[in-house]
Formats: C-alpha cells, structure tokens, sequence
C-alpha cells in the first residue's frame, strides 16, 4: 500500500511488499498518470535511404513521473501489458499520434506516423473499431497511419491476431513487423500477415559495417523482403558507416540516433520544416 500518501510509485519498492500489492500500486498509478496527463510522445524520423528526407515518425511514449523524471517505455510497458493497463495507455498514445499527425498534414508535411501496438491490444476483437474512431476524430486518413507489431505477439494467438490484422489493414491501416529476425516466428506466416513493411532489428544494425555474419543477415532479410513485395527499414543507425552500407544493400528507410533521435513534437516539427534530405 502507500505509505506517503502522495503520488509515489515505487514499482519496484522491495518495502512496498509482495508482488499483487505492486501490480495494484502499478494500476493505480497508471490511472493517476493519465488523469494527470503525465505520458508523453517523443517522435522519432523515419528517413528515406535514397535522399535521407523524413518520410515517417514513430511515436515512442515516454513518463514523466514527478518524482522520478524521464522514464523510458521498457521500464513500464511490460509491466502495463502484464497489469491489463497496456489498453488504457495504448489508447492515449493513438490518440495523441493520430492529432499530431494531423497537425502536421495541415501544415503542409507529408509523412506517416508509426504507432507500436503490443499482443495484448490487438487481441482486442473491438481494437479496428476503437482506432477508426481516433482516426475519424481526428481527421486522419487511415493511409498516414502504421501500426507496429512484433512477430513474437502475433505468434501468441495467429489466427486471432490474423483476424484483427486483417481487419485493420481493411480499414487501409499500414502495418510494419518490428523488431524482424528477433522472435520465433515461421516465414509462412511473414506470407499471411498483411504487413508492407519489415523493419530489421538494430541487433542485427549494430554491427553490420564489422561483423560480416551480420552482413549476411541484413542481407537475406532485404532479399526476403524484396521478393515478397515488403519494404525494409533499418532500425538503429548509429554512424555514417552503417547508412552508406545499408543504403548500398538497399535498404529502403532507415532510423536511429545517427539520422534523428526521438524527441517531442516541436522539435520534430522544427525537424520536418527543414526537411530537405541529405
Ligand atoms: P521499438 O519499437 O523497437 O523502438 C525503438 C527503440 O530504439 C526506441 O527505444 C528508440 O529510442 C531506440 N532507438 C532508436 N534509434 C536508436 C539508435 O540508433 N540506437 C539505439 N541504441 N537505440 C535506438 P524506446 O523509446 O526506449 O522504446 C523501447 C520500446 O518500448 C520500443 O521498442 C517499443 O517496443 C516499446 N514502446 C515504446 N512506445 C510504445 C508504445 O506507445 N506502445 C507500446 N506498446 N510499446 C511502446
Ligand atoms: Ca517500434
Ligand atoms: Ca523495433
Ligand atoms: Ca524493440
């Protein structure tokens, strides 16, 4: 329970006791912050490899606790999946995407925004639903939006989540698989999912200008795409290096710190009216 009777979390509070009592202070908590307006979303570039403009931003949320400032999405997004706050979030973090893509479609920009949805919120029946009326809401053309998942989530129930994929990309919804080559997954299902873009895991980014095996990969997952009509993003770009040799295999679009970190709306605004490539 809490002690102070303020708005302290201490997910991780080894006093707070056993881990029911946690989850339920993570729940509560989660409510408070919403109410408090206490999310954020940073916006990351998604560039062209052939002329370096911005073509994309992905929406990465972010929390800022009071009390503990800045924290990242990998210190509160499993626990929410794993408390069932993950939909409450998931249905800010859409709204808030889909009113600043909006905004900057107004303004002249052309560009998409990537929305990443975890396992829990697509196994949702009622998800495409919820999302044309942000979309709608907004007035956003469904065709701005992209929504991420990674193979891992739709593997924990594929026919379901098949289902729900299917009917978002009717919706005319993009889709891209994130995180590609790190999760269990078998290529026959790359071949069902509705998804035109494949974005290749930074794991595999990391090294790639030095370690010739993940070369390779890089590689064979742009051949793969390529020859099932997917477009590849690069995730990860970290030096000059790494873009040239990712440009030369033919990677379509690229992101990481080299080429745009995630930051807040503004900045990213200021970034896209300046928008004239590389
Ligand atoms: P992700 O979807 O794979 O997002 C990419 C992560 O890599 C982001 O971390 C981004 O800041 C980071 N990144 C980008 N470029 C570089 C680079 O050049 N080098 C390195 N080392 N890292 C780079 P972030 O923002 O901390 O997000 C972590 C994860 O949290 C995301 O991984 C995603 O799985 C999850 N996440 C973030 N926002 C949301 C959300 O709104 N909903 C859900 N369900 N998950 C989210
Ligand atoms: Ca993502
Ligand atoms: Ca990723
Ligand atoms: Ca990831």
């Amino acid at each position: 329970a809490k002690r102070d009777g303020k708005s302290h979390i201490g997910l991780y509070d080894p006093v707070e006791g056993d881990l029911s009592s946690v989850r339920l202070n993570f729940q509560h908590a989660v409510e408070r912050a919403l109410a408090a307006n206490e999310f954020v979303l940073h916006f990351q570039p998604i560039v062209d490899m052939q002329d370096g403009r911005i073509v994309g931003a992905e929406a990465l949320v972010r929390w800022l606790d009071p009390e503990r400032g800045m924290v990242p999405p990998a210190e509160f997004i499993p626990l929410a999946e794993a408390t069932g706050r993950i939909g409450a979030i998931g249905q800010w973090v859409f709204h808030h995407a889909c009113r600043n893509a909006a905004r900057w479609l107004r303004q002249g920009h052309d560009l998409h925004v990537a929305v990443n949805l975890s396992a829990v919120q697509f196994a949702s029946a009622n998800l495409a639903v919820r999302l044309r009326e942000e979309m709608l809401s907004a007035n956003l053309a469904p065709s701005r939006v992209v929504i991420e998942v990674t193979e891992t989530a739709v593997m924990q129930d594929v026919e379901r989540s098949l289902g729900v994929l299917n009917a978002l990309h009717a919706l005319g919804i993009g889709m891209a698989i994130d995180d590609f080559g790190t999760g269990y997954s078998s290529l026959a299902y790359l071949r069902r999912l509705p998804a035109q873009t494949i974005k290749i895991d930074q794991s595999f980014v990391r090294d790639v200008d030095t370690d010739s095996e993940d070369l390779a990969i890089v590689r064979a997952i742009v051949a793969l795409a390529r020859a099932l009509g997917r477009k590849t993003v690069a995730e990860g770009i970290e030096n000059a290096q790494q873009w040239k040799l990712l440009q030369a295999i033919g990677v379509d679009y690229g992101q990481g710190y080299w080429l745009g970190r995630p930051v807040p709306e503004d900045e990213l605004r200021a970034l896209l009216g300046s928008n004239q490539g590389r």
